[in-house]
């Protein structure tokens, strides 16, 4: 069985709009691409009205942990 890879991203350190890439496969990733072409979404964590945490599956079968959301 294959051992999923487990990355963290701390968004609060990323330039820019958000999109990263994989730390894997180096697939660049946005938040804000809501086609699910190169990721999907496992699982969305809220704090209170906020988004808090993100947790994703690249293509490549790393899962992805969001962190650092901004709360407004
Ligand atoms: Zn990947």
């Amino acid at each position: 069985m294959k051992r999923t890879l487990v990355y963290k991203v701390d968004l609060t350190k990323i330039e820019g709009d958000g999109a990263f890439s994989c730390p894997k496969c180096a697939t660049t990733i946005s938040p804000d691409d809501e086609t699910e072409n190169a990721y999907t979404i496992l699982e969305t964590k809220f704090k209170g009205d906020s988004l808090n945490k993100l947790i994703i599956q690249c293509k490549c079968g790393s899962e992805i942990h969001l962190v650092g959301f901004l709360s407004s």
